[in-house]
């Protein structure tokens, strides 16, 4: 039986929804992540101070007792956002960095960014303090083709705004493209990659019928595109790091209006080990899961680790949502169904 130990990852990109789904799912992260960076498109976004410390409370009360996992809060930036509030939030620390959605570009994004440029003041500031800000890079624009919209985004709104900015610390989210994997290495951003962009390409979405289980945004793209993630996560370099982009719908949701998102958190280490030993690389999967991240963000690499084992591990079909003794929905894990060959065999002090 083949074992591998890792120092404990972080997941530099997640969406932990609120109230009782919040309160099933956190549970999958905080077992076996230090940190997470936590995505603020609520239904409510979170744009204020006020809202993030109160988001924040509801996360920490949903944590198991004795959790020592660390949420990461984030401010949703919209045409209205406030350098005041901004510049607050990150020096009490309230706020870790800021997110950037281009308006109607993913789930819950319609308070998003109409245009870029009405942001230069915030950008300003931002590049001052040194904030992150993270980009889910898609252009909005109902004119460009949906399989193009990261590559656009890339050139018409990241490429400007990196000339102006060029000491602003940036990171582009859930990158989908060859054409991202090189625009972030040539300009030293960071970019997360997820577990399902790894495993899937757009044929996944049509297989079998329209399946809505492989929706997300930024959709997956051609084969080309896979492999070319799949050689950036592996290589080992420091701007690619882990971030599942988890977004869970409840079943009936996701079959009867399709939305966007893959919920991987409860098989997100063993998605990812399958593909660095599909490609030979599970030597760094350390530095991609665990290193790259904290030296991006310079904060201090966890100490605990987590240990792996090769062993067959079937992925339960559906994740109940409960509340009390009721089952209140179920949510579609990724891989479910499926056999995987890894277990995480659990945390080694
Ligand atoms: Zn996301």
């Amino acid at each position: 039986m083949k074992e591998l130990t890792i120092l404990k990852p972080d997941d530099w990109h997640l969406h932990l929804r609120e109230g009782i789904v919040l309160k099933n799912i956190i549970r999958f992260t905080s077992e076996l992540f230090g940190r997470a960076i936590v995505m603020p498109n609520t239904k409510n976004p979170i744009t204020s101070i006020k809202k993030c410390i109160s988001y924040k409370k509801s996360i920490s009360e949903a944590l198991p007792e004795n959790s020592t996992f660390d949420p990461l809060m984030t401010i949703y930036l919209t045409d209205e956002t406030k350098k005041d509030e901004l510049t607050e939030g990150f020096n009490k620390n309230v706020f870790f960095a800021a997110k950037l959605y281009p308006a109607n570009a993913t789930t819950n994004s319609s308070f998003g960014v109409k245009k870029i440029e009405n942001l230069y003041e915030v950008f300003e500031v931002m590049q001052e303090l040194e904030m992150p800000l993270l980009i889910h890079g898609e252009v909005n624009d109902p004119e460009v083709d949906i399989f193009d919209r990261e590559e656009v985004f890339i050139d018409k709104e990241l490429s400007p705004l990196i000339k102006k900015f060029p000491k602003l610390k940036i990171v582009l989210e859930h990158i989908t493209t060859a054409h991202a994997v090189d625009f972030v290495q040539d300009n030293n951003l960071g970019a997360t990659i997820t577990p399902h962009h790894l495993h899937i390409n757009r044929n996944a979405m049509f297989f079998g019928g329209l399946n809505s289980d492989f929706y997300c945004l930024p959709v997956p793209k051609r084969e080309k595109n896979r492999i070319a993630l799949r050689k950036a996560a592996t290589s080992g370099k420091e701007c690619f790091f882990l971030g599942t982009d988890s977004a869970p719908h409840l079943r009936q949701w996701k079959a009867f209006c399709g939305c966007a998102g893959i919920f991987n958190s409860p098989v997100a280490i063993e998605s990812y080990v399958k593909v660095f030993e599909e490609e030979n690389a599970l030597d760094q999967f350390e530095k991609f899961a665990s290193l790259n991240g904290p030296k991006f963000y310079h904060l201090p690499i966890n100490k605990e680790k987590i240990k792996l084992v090769s062993m067959s591990n079937q992925i339960p079909e559906f994740i109940d949502v409960i509340e009390g003794k009721k089952v209140l929905g179920q949510i579609k894990p990724f891989h479910g169904g499926e056999t995987l060959s890894w277990r995480v065999e659990g945390i080694v002090k």
